[in-house]
């Protein structure tokens, strides 16, 4: 098969016209960051919002003028929101915008020349194999989603002690807080303040309790309504992942939106995962809700390292007594039933809560107690799947259409 080279798929891009009529998209910089993996080739096109109906005839141009160079299997393109005027440097090829309203526009744009990873030993992370290709982020070797079928089932309390899990084993970790629709990161590490721009290119992520962090929540405030599109989403996500001096890291933790619509799929499609955890309570999955974040994983063919059955039972704080509030035991037997790992189960604590809530999470304020052991034991079941090649050999990359 032929490789398709960026340069020609902006060679096809210059010839369309844009909506001035006089020069083509590239040259007025609406043309993203282009990937192109197996045949397809993605990019996205910065418009205005207001225009976008109108623009759509833009980017089926777009779309056409590359699939005539040979070797193109598939065309991607989505439409983003133009970023605010004077946060656009003059060059192309351009970012997609961060999103539909941010405070603070982050001084996000694409990394000149980066190239992808091709291989990865790091030094101090035992056992590992090299990084897949194709759309690797540079410099870290290893991408988990942590997801849940609907929001409020601690999938981000999860997200979070399993991220420091992974580092009390001694791993070099990343949290990218993908939750854009209730990003929590910023509370649940106790981060404060913005991130700094690296030599203003890329943006230095947040370090809190050891980890580096990434989350909509520093970019924008909290009361600030956010009114995300599909491309959108895409857009932020991507920029979070591959516009963020991250460095070298030996896994990276994404806390996903909750649920398993559009904006989910089309995530989970577009990060290089090696795979995912999926965090459910047990009227969760009886309410199969967990089932379909599992079957969303499968439609994309990321492989699922297992369930966290989240406030799984209750110890009484002054008895000791231990209820199975909501009926427990359910969650391993489906999973077998499933035929996913079951990765263990986290008791309804109040401690859980009000640390999460002090930015305390509970790995790291209360080592040795009977969470923090339960989070230890699932962050080595998920790194030695992860290594032990159950779960990171090539995944294709599934075809999808963006409308
Ligand atoms: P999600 O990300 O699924 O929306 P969160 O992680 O934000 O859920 O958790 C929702 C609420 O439940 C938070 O207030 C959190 O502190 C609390 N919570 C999560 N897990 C536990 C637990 N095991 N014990 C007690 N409270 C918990």
């Amino acid at each position: 098969m032929t490789d398709i080279t960026k340069d020609q798929v902006l060679a096809q891009l210059a010839k369309v016209r844009g909506p001035d009529l006089t020069s083509n998209i590239v040259a007025l910089g609406l043309v993203s960051e282009i990937v192109i993996r197996d045949g397809t080739v993605t990019f996205a096109l910065s418009i205005d919002p207001a225009r976008a109906r109108e623009m759509e005839a833009l980017r089926q141009a777009a779309e056409k003028a590359v699939s005539q160079l040979s070797g193109v299997k598939q065309v991607m393109v989505a439409l983003t929101a133009e970023a605010p005027s004077g946060t656009r440097p003059a060059a192309p090829p351009q970012p997609p915008a961060a999103g539909a309203r941010t405070v603070n526009p982050p001084p996000f744009s694409p990394r000149p020349g980066a190239p992808a990873r091709t291989g990865g030993a790091t030094a101090g992370a035992p056992g590992q194999r090299p990084a897949r290709q194709g759309g690797a982020v540079p410099g870290i070797s290893h991408i988990i989603a942590v997801a849940s079928g609907k929001g409020g089932v601690g999938k981000s309390t999860m997200a979070v002690n399993l991220a420091l899990a992974l580092k009390a084993n001694g791993l070099r970790v990343g949290l990218l807080d993908a939750d854009i629709y209730g990003p929590s990161m910023p509370r649940l590490l106790g981060i404060t303040g913005k991130p700094r721009s690296a030599g203003g290119r890329t943006l230095l992520p947040m370090e809190g309790h050891g980890l580096k962090v990434m989350s909509m929540g520093f970019l924008v405030e909290e009361e600030t309504p956010m009114v995300w599109r599909g491309p959108m989403v895409m857009s932020a996500l991507t920029q979070m992942l591959r516009e963020v001096a991250w460095g070298e890291l030996d896994i990276l933790v994404v806390d996903m939106p909750p649920g398993t619509g559009d904006a989910q799929l089309t995530m989970a499609q577009q990060v290089p995962l090696a795979g995912a955890v999926i965090v459910s309570t047990p009227q969760d999955l009886a309410l199969i809700d967990a089932r379909k974040g599992l079957n969303m994983f499968r439609k994309v063919d990321v492989p699922v390292l297992g369930l966290i059955e989240n406030m799984s039972y209750f110890i009484c704080p002054k008895c000791g007594e231990r209820s199975e509030i909501f009926g427990h035991g359910g969650a391993r037997e489906e999973a077998h039933r499933l035929g996913v790992p079951f990765l263990g189960e986290v008791p309804l604590d109040m401690a859980v809560r009000e640390r999460s809530d002090a930015g305390q999470p509970i790995v790291v304020s209360a080592p040795e107690s009977v969470h923090a052991q339960i989070f230890g034991q699932i962050a080595r079941e998920v790194w030695s799947q992860i290594t032990e090649g159950r779960a990171s050999q090539g995944r294709k990359a599934p075809r999808i259409i963006i409308e």
